[in-house]
């Protein structure tokens, strides 16, 4: 398995002729061979060309030639061995226990993605029977199924690696879908992302696919980002990063003759509310617990616990004193990159010249470069709602307590954040009445509420939600974890009064598929 730095273009390995980039090692701030030189305009076009002439035999493959492709990719990733894992662990400082349990989760996602293909209810089969007798007009035969969008641009995530870059979440509910993919490779781990493109691109010729259905591309996102975006012949973009970036891939997806949707996780500092029986009950083991998530992985992580919420009083004082003396042990730890890391402390540099934040602790100091020293602020509701420069995310092991006077400034405070990925609530019996009446202002900002646990740590399953309204992401209505991901890279299309033999399969009377039809407005069993 030998990095060479080149670009995938379908089945060919080519070397981009546009300037080069090297992945940085964190932990020691020095740069790791090969060179990736980024995609010309024309090598873009190429990727595009092959992905869109792959379009039409790949989203008619069979559920079981797709499954089969899905598992496929799986088991090239696992072969990798530990290459991969060596190598993402010098790219990203991220610990190798870390990545070894990401690698089980991405291969784990990609085999929960060719169960969902087999199973076909992503078809949504809806068959409404022609009714000719029908007074005053007699109703056609109308059948409704669910096709491909059109080649996915995929951007990889900087924290994620493995689990939300190359074959991550968003590449393996496209691929499940029946989307060709292009992938623009995130610059912070370019060693990792090409053993994973090798290895899809092996998944594709032995599963016999056409070669345009993967393609992996390298270069500044500004160049080689924007002209994916902008290509006619892409249909949709997946995106985690910053709200800059996916603003600005929305921007450039919105300015084309043909806009088309872009699916950008971005920014959410996801408020945790801690009730007073729950505080005055354990507000030890709360503020232990809390620690434990925020620090966990540098902070690095969408789901980080960025903002607690609670009334003030000695309950609260006891919660922020804990855990000012865990935050005080906090080891400091390597982090992504050295952008990510100067992005932290001048986020951390704000917040402490902030005269409406109070600093209340801070980490175990660097003792490296591209370091993340943990800290803890204070502040008063009505500084909070005042103050639009405190509701900013910190991308790293940093929060800030909001100590509020009564329970209506708590939902003054609910009320006033942004779209979030998740809101949790600490809670006993005897706070449920306070829950209740937060809950609705909840259900509109958040995409998860959780009780009594914290939000790090995403489970890859039917019910999840990893999305929210905007700033969390730039479309509501979707899940970039889980599988109804899937859902956002299809879209509906009827079929009116056809005969069998030309219906899609999936339509056809007699059920071939044995799928669970919407038949005549009954769901089969
Ligand atoms: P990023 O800067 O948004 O970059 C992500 C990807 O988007 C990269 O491939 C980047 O390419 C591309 N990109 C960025 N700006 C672009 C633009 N204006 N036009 C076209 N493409 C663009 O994210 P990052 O490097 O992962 O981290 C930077 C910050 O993002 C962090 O400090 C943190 O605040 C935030 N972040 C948030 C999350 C989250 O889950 N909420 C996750 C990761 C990062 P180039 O690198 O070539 O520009």
């Amino acid at each position: 398995m030998t990095l060479t730095g080149n670009l995938l273009i379908g089945q060919r390995a080519v070397t981009g002729t546009q300037a080069a980039i090297h992945a940085i090692d964190p932990a020691t701030d020095t740069p790791l061979a090969p060179p990736y030189a980024g995609a010309s305009a024309e090598q873009l076009t190429q990727a595009c060309d092959l992905a869109w002439a792959a379009f039409d035999a790949y989203r008619e493959t069979t559920s079981e030639q797709r499954a089969h492709f899905l598992e496929t990719i799986a088991e090239q990733i696992e072969a990798l061995g530990d290459a991969l894992i060596d190598r993402a662990n010098a790219e990203t400082g991220l610990p190798k226990a870390r990545l070894l349990g990401e690698r089980g989760r991405t291969c784990a996602q990609l085999r929960t993605f060719a169960r969902v293909v087999r199973a076909g209810e992503w078809l949504d089969v809806r068959v409404d029977n022609a009714l000719p007798e029908r007074q005053p007009l007699p109703r056609p035969d109308l059948r409704q199924r669910q096709v491909a969008l059109g080649p996915v641009a995929v951007f990889g995530a900087s924290n994620f690696p493995l689990a939300f870059s190359v074959a991550g979440g968003d590449t393996a509910s496209a691929l499940a879908a029946g989307c060709p993919v292009v992938v623009k490779a995130h610059g912070a781990h370019p060693g990792t992302s090409e053993l994973v493109g090798q290895a899809v691109a092996r998944a594709v010729a032995k599963c016999e696919l056409p070669e345009g259905v993967f393609s992996l591309l390298y270069g500044a996102g500004r160049e080689v980002g924007i002209g994916l975006v902008s290509d006619p012949r892409i249909k949709a973009v997946g995106f985690t990063g910053s709200r800059s970036g996916g603003l600005a891939l929305c921007q450039a997806a919105q300015a084309r003759p043909e806009p088309i949707p872009v699916y950008a996780e971005m920014s959410s500092i996801n408020p945790v509310f801690l009730f007073d029986a729950a505080l005055q009950d354990r507000a030890e083991s709360l503020a232990q617990t809390f620690v434990a998530s925020l620090t966990q992985g540098a902070g690095q992580f969408c789901t980080n616990p960025g903002l607690l919420i609670a009334r003030q009083g000695p309950a609260l004082e006891r919660f922020i004193s804990t855990a000012a003396e865990h935050v005080r042990q906090a080891a400091a730890q390597t982090m992504l990159t050295p952008g990510i890391a100067s992005a932290y402390a001048n986020g951390v540099a704000a917040l402490g010249e902030n005269g409406n934040a109070r600093q209340i602790a801070s980490g175990q100091p660097h003792h490296g470069p591209n370091q993340c020293q943990a800290h803890l602020f204070v502040t008063s509701a009505q500084a909070f709602l005042a103050d639009p420069a405190l509701k900013a995310e910190v991308f790293g092991a940093t929060s800030l307590v909001v100590a509020c006077d009564s329970d209506e400034q708590v939902r003054q405070v609910a009320e006033h954040l942004e779209g979030q990925l998740t809101a949790t609530l600490h809670l006993d019996a005897a706070d449920l009445d306070c829950a209740r009446q937060l809950l609705p202002t909840l259900e509109r900002k958040a995409g998860r509420i959780l009780i009594n646990g914290w939000p790090t740590g995403v489970e890859v399953c039917d019910a999840m939600v990893h999305g929210g309204p905007f700033p969390a992401t730039s479309d509501t209505r979707g899940t970039s974890v889980g599988t109804a991901a899937i859902l956002r890279f299809l879209r509906p299309v009827c079929y009116q009064d056809f005969p069998d033999a030309l219906l899609p399969t999936a339509l056809q009377q007699g059920n071939p598929l044995h799928l669970r039809r919407l038949l005549d407005g009954r769901r089969e069993g």
